[in-house]
């Protein structure tokens, strides 16, 4: 009996999604084909693959991700957050800053 492919791997195609998705995407679909036809079918397979497309789907997203804020320094959107201690910042900005930071947060503090 030939082995039925799980029918959620038709969701890990990745040709139709732009250079800069393709390669997050590309990653998960390897796995979800390794799930498939490299472990028995079974319900824990199976869930492991819709687990995976929904992994995969937050990782696509995670990319696409536009924040709301921007750097009080040079204006850029804050796409990922420097620090807990200052969420107007952007990463590139903290790092320039970081000296001066550390020390107004230590005055803060006192
Ligand atoms: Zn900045």
């Amino acid at each position: 009996m030939v082995k039925m492919s799980d029918p959620n791997l038709q969701f890990f195609t990745y040709a139709h999604l732009p250079e800069n998705l393709q390669e997050i995407s590309k990653k998960f679909a390897e796995l979800a084909k390794y799930i498939d036809s490299g472990l028995p079918s079974n319900g824990q397979s199976s869930e492991a693959i819709r687990h995976l497309l929904r992994a995969k789907d937050c990782a696509v997203r995670a990319k696409l991700y536009k924040s709301d804020q921007t750097c009080m320094f040079c204006g850029d959107p804050v796409v990922k957050q420097a620090s807990t201690f200052d969420k107007n910042l952007c990463g590139p900005c903290w790092n320039k800053n970081y000296t001066k930071l550390m020390q107004f947060k230590g005055e803060r503090n006192e």
